[in-house]
């Protein structure tokens, strides 16, 4: 936990937040500001502040298992994952999350 991080305060009910998906380890949220029909984030119930800090594959199972059955659930079977990892590759929250979108089309290269 670390107190400075809004992402803890989410994972651990200080602030209000709707879960779509919580378990012992994990929990997704919808994304404050959504880039597409669906865009919700899962995060570590534990703090690392960007990949570079995750050196246990179980931390990265634990999220990305998680998303097909958050999907599967919501009937979305394409999607978009991103982890954005520093500043200049788009990470502004620096609690680990994956984004999660769908329900339009998408373009590669991302921008
Ligand atoms: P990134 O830019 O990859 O670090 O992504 C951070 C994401 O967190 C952005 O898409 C924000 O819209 C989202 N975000 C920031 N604060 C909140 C919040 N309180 N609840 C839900 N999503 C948030
Ligand atoms: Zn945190």
């Amino acid at each position: 936990m670390n107190s400075d991080c809004i992402f803890c305060k989410i994972a651990n009910k200080e602030i209000p937040s709707n879960f779509i998906y919580e378990d012992e380890n994990v929990v997704a949220f919808n994304d404050l500001n959504p880039q597409a029909p669906v865009h919700f984030l899962v995060i570590p119930k534990n703090h690392y502040s960007s990949l570079n800090e995750i050196k246990d594959s179980k931390v990265f199972g634990d999220i990305f298992s998680t998303i097909p059955k958050i999907t599967e659930k919501m009937g979305i079977k394409e999607y978009r994952t991103v982890v954005n990892t520093g500043a200049s590759a788009g990470q502004t929250v620096f609690h680990i999350h994956v984004h999660v979108m769908a329900g339009r089309e998408f373009t590669w290269p991302a921008g």
